[in-house]
């Protein structure tokens, strides 16, 4: 698993030379994304990339897309050594097998985190190097217009419908938590130097208690999947304004990466941005398939 992990690692931080990498629907075709955009997934509506950022020389980020369920994942792994790496991939992992037996879009995901927090753990136990490893999760699956969404930790949903922007996911972290009973403000918290600590993630000991939520979805609606790579550097507004503008979802995720880069790019950024339409996703996802972990 280990190996794999490496492979299907390098394969998102791209294998072209280029600092980003950009892994196609199927999982299969490994795209050069500098300069920006040439990196254009073949779906139309839906783009994933991931990139290690400035500072840090490994990407402890993994993306997924599952066709069969409509569903888009990210994790965003934290540990020493290589052990964050492993950690998101091996929820990775749980999600791609997962998205081929289950149909129903709530009890898919409900079986992801389950899974993940299972094998995540199991691991943590019997490899040494691996022990306090874990990981922040979001995912998200469609069921007609229904989308459905789940989150451990920080990794965040969000949803551009017209000219707003939604956050779909509340951070599992302490200075979020501070927010809510009123202690801080969100721009105060955006700098707070805690804004990292979670009390939520798959590895996290006991059992996996991640939230649920489901939203209404219609064409043209774009939904964004992130790390915290992405929302640290840049300010739910700033992310409005991309989002709300014209392009394709290649030409806005490049928009959004290159931002986060251009901020600081002090950690792993990953962004899955996938625009709704009925036409297709009635049947699926065109032109994908599904990529084995
Ligand atoms: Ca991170």
């Amino acid at each position: 698993m280990r190996k794999l992990g490496r492979i299907l690692s390098a394969a998102t931080r791209g294998l072209c030379g280029s600092r980003t990498g950009a892994l196609s629907p199927d999982g299969a075709s490994i795209i050069e994304s500098s300069p920006p955009c040439q990196a254009a997934t073949p779906h139309p509506r839906l783009c994933a990339i991931t990139d290690s950022g400035i500072v840090r020389l490994s990407n402890e980020d993994t993306f997924r897309i599952a066709p069969e369920q409509k569903a888009f994942f990210v994790a965003d792994g934290m540990g020493g050594e290589q052990s964050g790496e492993i950690a998101s991939f091996i929820a990775a992992e749980a999600f791609m097998q997962l998205s081929t037996q289950i149909r129903s879009a709530p009890e898919f995901l409900c079986c992801v985190f389950d899974q993940a927090q299972n094998r995540v753990l199991e691991r943590a136990k019997t490899e040494p190097a691996c022990a306090g490893m874990g990981t922040a999760v979001v995912a998200a699956a469609l069921d007609g217009d229904l989308l459905y969404i789940g989150h451990l930790g920080d990794a965040r949903a969000y949803l551009c419908h017209g000219d707003g922007l939604v956050r779909l996911t509340s951070d599992h972290s302490t200075i979020a938590r501070a927010v809510l009973r009123g202690d801080l403000s969100w721009e105060e918290a955006r700098l707070h130097p805690g804004r990292s600590t979670l009390y939520k993630a798959i590895g996290f000991e006991g059992q996996a208690e991640p939230d649920f939520s489901s939203v209404r979805v219609t064409p043209g609606d774009r939904l964004l999947l992130c790390s915290d790579g992405l929302w640290d550097e840049l300010p739910d507004s700033e992310i409005k304004d991309v989002l709300t503008s014209e392009g394709t979802v290649c030409e806005l995720a490049h928009i959004l990466l290159n931002r986060a880069l251009a901020a600081g790019g002090h950690d792993n950024v990953t962004v899955v941005l996938y625009e709704h339409s009925w036409a297709e996703d009635s049947s699926g996802l065109p032109g994908t398939s599904s990529q084995r972990g």
